[in-house]
């Protein structure tokens, strides 16, 4: 990787840190590590993760979820022995041997990632479809021996992640650490290495892709929920979304659109949905109304909220 990087591959931002301890940089906006010092494993497999094995054999999804249906290949029954040259036997029963410990080992950290993936998903809210593109490339990546020295959470909390961004169902990193336990960083960390692997090509998300996700969190009308999306319209006119993290002029498009409407949240708490600071939130609250022109309508609008306060 060069050292050339100016932008966040994840979301665009431009506000990198560099840590010289960890060697490290750091995305400000969404937490990715972008660069990291490389101690790579596993065998390089970009490119052949292609479509025709992303549907699957036969097709039947809900099996992936279960656990391990259709990808091992068997050496063969043990009826099978009766057919074979002795000195053949022996070396199919030894492979027979070696298998049967291969797979009950993979079948073992199948259920266990497969338990692991319903309790994340189902705590973020997620559909069926998300959690069976989870299921198989957890099952692809274990399958292959890509998960070796990162922790089963960390894992899954990855898969979960690249899946939302595939559907276009985003959720931040920081949503992932709280529903998996695992530090955001590590399962950048991890996501960066699996899409690396597995060659997958993820789009950037975009700021409306968060509106429905972070309106719900925070319990917002439908008619706030538009206008955020008309803000971000015009943000996108006036160039106001590039190297910015996509997240964060979300939840500012939200903090705006919830003042014009009445239902006024602070920025902390709109700050913490999108798992960023409340210094971000406000940089991006100023550059959207200064942008935009509508410090004077705020101004007008806390004015008369402020009125109808004292007038109670
Ligand atoms: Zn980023």
């Amino acid at each position: 990787m060069s050292t050339s990087i100016k932008k966040c591959p994840e979301c665009g931002s431009i506000h990198l840190t560099y840590d010289s301890h960890l060697g490290e940089i750091i995305c400000n906006d969404c937490g990715l590590v972008v660069e990291e010092k490389m101690v790579d494993t596993g065998v390089d497999l970009s490119g052949k993760f292609d479509k025709s094995e992303k549907k699957g054999r036969g097709g039947a999804p809900m099996s992936m979820q279960k656990f391990d249906k259709g990808l091992t290949t068997n050496v063969g029954e043990i009826s099978d022995i009766y057919r074979l040259e002795p000195k053949q036997t022996r070396k199919f029963l030894r492979l027979k041997k070696w298998q049967e410990r291969v797979s009950t080992s993979i079948e073992r950290n199948l259920r266990l990632a497969m338990a692991e993936l319903r309790v994340t998903a189902s705590y973020l809210n997620l559909p069926n479809v998300v959690k069976d593109e989870a299921a198989r490339i957890y099952n692809y990546v274990l399958q292959r021996g890509l998960v070796r020295g990162r922790s089963m959470e960390s894992v899954i909390a990855a898969c979960l992640y690249s899946a939302c961004r595939s559907y276009n169902i985003p959720r931040t990193l920081y949503e992932m650490a709280t529903a998996s336990d695992v530090e955001r960083k590590e399962i950048g960390r991890t996501y960066r290495f699996i899409i690396r692997k597995l060659g997958i090509r993820v789009k950037q998300s975009s700021p409306k892709d968060y509106v429905s996700r972070f309106s719900s969190v925070l319990k917002l009308s439908p008619k706030t929920q538009n206008e955020a999306l008309k803000l971000l319209k015009e943000a996108d006119k006036v160039e106001l979304t590039s190297g910015r993290g996509p997240a964060g002029i979300s939840a500012a498009a939200l903090y705006v659109a919830a003042l014009m409407n009445d239902e006024k949240k602070t920025q902390r708490e709109v700050a913490d949905i999108a798992g960023i600071t409340e210094v971000t939130i406000r940089n991006r609250y100023k550059e959207l109304i200064e942008k935009l022109g509508l410090e004077k309508k705020i101004k007008e609008k806390e004015a008369e909220s402020k009125k109808k306060k004292n007038d109670k």
